[in-house]
């Protein structure tokens, strides 16, 4: 069934952010073009997925790689899917070769894991490490303090590529709280480019969600992941 995007609210809601992206861009004298709008899709049903299609969107996160598979067996269309959730390894082959960019990726052990399914696949996977960057015990990512070791080893997977950092920033209500954290990121990927470590340039930050997208990309966010901003509230089933 082709799903049209003027059923209004859909279409209002993404209007909405591309506005407040370019707004932002503005403020911090950024190129919009620098900036990706990911729709986080997760719980949506394909409906709704195939609707921001219509509205124009192209790259949709999810964060639970059978719920990647189950969309993906049903949208056939070439979209660009970003992983963004918890990763565990016996879930690899539902996302490496199935993903243009894997954003959590937090452990050595993870990043080895990737290497091997890539390897076996035939395919090099862009990957972002997964920053914990207000050190919440919460929060999956490592503490800044483990990044430059964890760069320099991934670095030597033939079979990964770097390509930058990703943040989940403290849920709040008062946006503005969350730019020391951005700016705290930029800031990290600045500090090991400038290392010159061989096979690393990290050109990407994936950081803002539906509160404070805004904020990340005066901060320098290239990735924003909007998931409530564009489908509306998500319904998790309730646990028995
Ligand atoms: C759910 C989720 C988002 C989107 O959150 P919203 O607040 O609905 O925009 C972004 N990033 C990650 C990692 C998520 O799990």
């Amino acid at each position: 069934m082709q799903e049209s995007c003027d059923a209004g609210s859909m279409k209002e809601a993404v209007s909405r952010v591309r506005e407040n992206i370019l707004a932002a861009c503005k403020r911090a004298g950024r190129n919009p073009e620098e900036i990706t709008l990911i729709a986080v899709s997760k719980t949506m049903p394909v409906t709704a997925v195939r609707e921001a299609m219509a509205c124009g969107l192209s790259e949709f996160g999810e964060n639970r790689p059978q719920e990647l598979r189950d969309k993906q067996a049903e949208i056939t269309e070439p979209l660009r899917w970003h992983m963004i959730g918890a990763l565990q390894t016996n879930k690899l082959k539902y996302v490496v070769g199935k993903t243009v960019l894997i954003h959590s990726v937090d452990s050595l052990h993870l990043a080895e894991a990737i290497e091997e399914e890539s390897k076996k696949r035939g395919v090099v996977s862009n990957i972002l490490l997964e920053i914990n960057i207000a050190g919440e015990t919460s929060k999956h990512g490592i503490v800044p303090e483990e990044l430059e070791g964890l760069v320099r080893k991934t670095a030597l997977l033939p079979h990964l590529k770097l390509r930058g950092l990703m943040t989940v920033a403290p849920y709040t209500t008062v946006p503005e709280e969350n730019r020391p954290y951005f700016r705290k990121m930029k800031q990290l990927v600045v500090d090991i480019n400038s290392k010159n470590i061989d096979n690393v340039y990290m050109d990407n930050l994936s950081m803002g969600m539906t509160g404070d997208y805004e904020i990340a990309v005066e901060e320098g966010a290239t990735l924003v992941r909007v998931g409530t901003g564009i489908f509306g509230h998500r319904v998790y089933p309730s646990k028995e």
